[in-house]
């Protein structure tokens, strides 16, 4: 009878890390030398060619300009299996950094302040380290650099672009920078981050000033959560986001500000709410309120931007695979998703099951808070070959599970 080519045992997470360790210099010089020379949203030229020689040169087949700047790599092995696909994100936040390091942003409002110059070493490093043990890989990898993340425009562009449609990958996933200690991750099964909704209030006449105020105060007061100011603040997010069906289960989080317009004021408004379902009725109570101010009309940026929703299963999946390696503490598994921040990884996770996991980052006794969007947003380098280590030996797992 015949029987499958055996495909020779996959490489076991000491060896990875072994391979990791032996790029790690290299890793951080190119995550340094991004750190740099960040490029803002739509603009990362330099970065796109930087990994996509690191990638030509390591042996995948690479394809650039994918939706802008966005590089996808594959990596074959020549034989049967499924495909798997990891996404990196490669821009930077509009912002100035706090300069702390030798290496700070050269370039006036642009700063890896959101750690995606982590993300693309350490994606880099992936698929360095695959490519080395690719004969013993189980299928096929591919790598999705991403452009534009923090202007969410750039995984619909990608996506537009066909890249789902031309590699098909069985499941996607991704890591994010967090503020937990190196060796430490979270997994977020069922939860991720909340989507956007944008919309503005015009409001006329003599009274525009008082009636926009009253507006302001309104949407204002949709929040139902605060961003966290202290310490006492922060240890009381980790134990609401580590509670099942707690505070954070359900969250609406508001802001806005109040400008001249021409013939009166205008209130612009941004608000994140979870989960998604909630959006139509917030919408309806914004109309309400708007209605019972004369002459004031609400204009709705488009449909609210989708939440990103881990999968389950593959979250489970990585926290399995993460404790074997790591040790039975090394994982925190959040019941309820940040109403902080946003990411359109999630448009990749309606199309392909998949999941995000937190990379710690943080190294609390020297003081580096691993906090992306902090304006003085540090990160442990070593997070950098944890990473690698931990995503080459998780995906070469997953092209060996079952569907
Ligand atoms: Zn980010």
């Amino acid at each position: 009878m015949p029987t499958a080519p055996a495909v020779p045992p996959a490489p076991g997470h000491a060896e990875l890390g072994e391979l990791a360790a032996g790029i790690d210099g290299e890793l951080v010089a190119l995550r340094r030398t991004l750190h740099r020379h960040p490029e803002l949203a739509g603009q990362e030229r330099r970065t796109a060619a930087l990994v996509a020689g690191r990638l030509r040169a390591a042996g995948l087949t690479v394809t650039t300009g994918v939706g802008g700047h966005g590089v996808v790599a594959v990596l074959d092995r020549a034989g049967e299996g499924p495909t798997v696909a990891y996404r990196a994100d490669m821009d930077a936040v509009p912002a100035d950094e706090e300069p702390a390091e030798g290496f700070s942003s050269r370039v006036p409002g642009a700063a890896h302040l959101c750690g995606h110059d982590l993300h693309v070493a350490i994606g880099v490093g992936i698929a360095r380290v695959l490519a080395r043990v690719r004969e013993r890989l189980g299928g096929r990898v591919v790598f999705v650099f991403q452009p534009a993340e923090e202007t969410l425009a750039g995984a619909r562009a990608m996506i537009e672009d066909g890249v789902l449609d031309r590699t098909r990958p069985r499941e996607i996933h991704a890591l994010h920078c967090g503020p937990l200690p190196v060796g430490a991750f979270a997994v977020m099964p069922g939860f991720g981050h909340p989507g956007l909704d944008r919309f503005t209030i015009d409001v006329p006449g003599p009274g525009a000033e008082a009636g926009g105020r009253r507006l302001r105060a309104m949407v204002d007061g949709l929040s139902t959560t605060t961003p966290p100011r202290t310490p006492e603040d922060r240890a009381r997010l980790v134990e609401d986001l580590t509670t099942p069906d707690g505070p954070l289960a359900r969250f609406v989080l508001a802001g806005s500000s109040l400008a001249p317009a021409p013939g009166g004021v205008r209130v612009s408004a941004w608000l994140r709410a979870w989960p998604d379902s909630r959006y139509s009725g917030i919408r309806d109570a914004v109309r309400r309120a708007v209605e019972s101010a004369p002459g004031a009309r609400v204009t709705f940026a488009g449909e609210p931007f989708p939440s990103m929703v881990c999968s389950p299963e593959l979250s489970e999946a990585a926290a399995a695979h993460l404790r074997e390696a790591y040790g039975p503490d090394a994982v925190t598994v959040l019941h309820a998703s940040f109403p902080f921040a946003g990411e359109d990884f999630g448009l990749f996770l309606r199309r392909v099951p998949g999941a995000m996991y937190f990379l710690g980052v943080a190294d609390p006794a020297s003081g580096v808070n691993g906090a992306p969007h902090a304006p003085d947003f540090v990160a442990d380098e070593r997070a950098i070959r944890v990473g690698v280590q931990a995503m080459a030996g998780f995906l070469s797992s997953r092209l060996a599970a079952q569907p």
